[in-house]
């Protein structure tokens, strides 16, 4: 499941644009727009891909850490759960020296 970011509405991980305002959904989904804060966000060094507890093997074996621009696209292509994908991504912080 995807939700539009402009209007808050689900849709389906297979949508690819918003049903109710036609926004691409690649570009304003919630979690693509909160990809994008944490890669135009310098204190984030490189971006979590989190997947919830009962997610489907294909979304279990995207799980792990990127480099801010080489992180997969959510919804994961080909997930079988049927709520769909739940995945979301979680910033890495750069530690600050002082
Ligand atoms: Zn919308
Ligand atoms: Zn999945």
């Amino acid at each position: 499941m995807q939700t539009c970011s402009r209007c808050q509405t689900q849709a389906p991980d297979t949508e690819l644009f918003c049903p109710t305002c036609g926004a691409d959904l690649r570009e304003y989904s919630t979690t693509v727009v909160a990809l994008k804060k944490m890669q135009a966000n310098p204190r984030v060094s490189m971006v979590r891909l989190a997947v919830a507890a009962d997610a489907c093997p294909t979304c279990r074996r995207m799980h792990g850490t990127y480099p801010k621009d080489q992180v997969p696209l959510l919804p994961i292509e080909g997930c079988s759960n049927g709520l769909g994908c739940r995945c979301f991504y979680e910033p890495v912080l750069t530690e600050i020296y002082p």
